[in-house]
């Protein structure tokens, strides 16, 4: 584990979210490279800091090789190297298994879509990542493309939960951030209608891990059109009203059947995690080994 934030020399920016910077930093003792992610929390209330970090510690705890590891946790004072004075800000900085693949989302504005044995692949490791952190009694609540990282292997893991909806819940207060609502479930959505307030919230990541896995086959997040504004308007229609999911031609007969137990409107009836992990989709004889991304990064 990284001892001190001293130790580690930032490299490079590796990406901006909602709520912080990613860093690419090697830790000087052993030239191991890590990925750390800086949370600025100079706007939020101490409760949240307090919720953040007791969140920050469950993380230290996973280890799992389908979840990012966490190295070290870290509150306040991780200054820019260029910058020796104390801005008074709270932050908190993570120092996390460095993914060089990137994002699915990379992946995807990269290559558009995937073949089915790809996604078969990835929507696995993500099930199995899923698997671990419900038997912990983890909800992810943020399960998207850009939270799906890529290792040099081709292995796909897990990343940004915990903390990461702390966050996030205390900005969708202030503003409606698309990537908040884009892959939330119809029971996050509007729990009245939607019986929400009886789920345990695991149904949620199941339903999010559909819309990623069609949108890796269509090349598109699939719930809007080109044309439609991804307003929190639109997609609570969509998502809450509309006639579900559009199922496209081109998807093999497990591929849908997988699909549309992900994406049922109804948490009570979509399947779960074990049941997915059973599924043909992620059990073809052919087996489909992850190796195949390697190809996509
Ligand atoms: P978001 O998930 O909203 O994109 P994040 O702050 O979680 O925001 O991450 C920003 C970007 O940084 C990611 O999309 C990814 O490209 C990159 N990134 C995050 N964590 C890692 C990591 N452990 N290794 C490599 N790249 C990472
Ligand atoms: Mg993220």
């Amino acid at each position: 584990n990284v001892e001190n934030l001293s130790d580690l020399e930032k490299l490079e920016v590796l990406g901006h979210g909602n709520g912080g910077t990613v860093y690419k930093v090697c830790h000087k003792k052993t030239s191991t490279i890590y990925a750390l992610k800086v949370l600025r929390f100079d706007h939020y209330a101490t409760g949240i800091l307090q919720q953040a970090a007791r969140e920050a510690e469950i993380l230290k705890l996973v280890d799992s090789p389908y979840v990012i590891r966490c190295h070290g946790v870290f509150d306040n004072g991780f200054m820019s190297s260029t910058s020796d004075h104390n801005d008074g800000g709270g932050d908190l900085c993570f120092v996390m298994e460095y993914m060089e693949g990137g994002s699915l989302l990379d992946v995807l504005r990269a290559r558009q879509r995937l073949p089915e044995h790809v996604i078969s692949s990835v929507a696995k490791h993500v099930l199995q990542g899923l698997h671990y952190l419900h038997a912990m009694q983890i909800v992810h609540r943020d399960i998207k493309p850009s939270n799906l990282l890529i290792n040099g292997r081709g292995h796909v893991k897990i990343a940004d939960f915990g903390v990461s909806h702390v966050v996030a819940g205390a900005r969708e207060a202030c503003d409606a951030y698309m990537g908040t609502y884009a892959y939330m479930s119809p029971e996050r959505f509007d729990p009245e209608r939607w019986g929400g307030d009886n789920a345990n919230g695991f149904a949620g990541d199941v339903w999010s891990l559909g819309l990623v896995a069609l949108q890796c086959h269509m090349g598109r997040f699939p719930l809007i059109t080109p044309e439609q504004k991804p307003d929190w308007a639109t997609l609570m229609c969509v998502i809450c009203f509309g006639e579900g999911v559009e199922m496209p031609e081109t998807a093999s007969p497990e591929f849908r059947s997988f699909i549309w137990r992900c994406v049922e409107k109804d948490w009570r009836k979509r399947a779960t995690v074990d049941e997915l992990l059973d599924h043909p989709f992620v059990n073809k004889t052919c087996c489909p080994s992850t190796e195949d991304l390697v190809d996509y990064v």
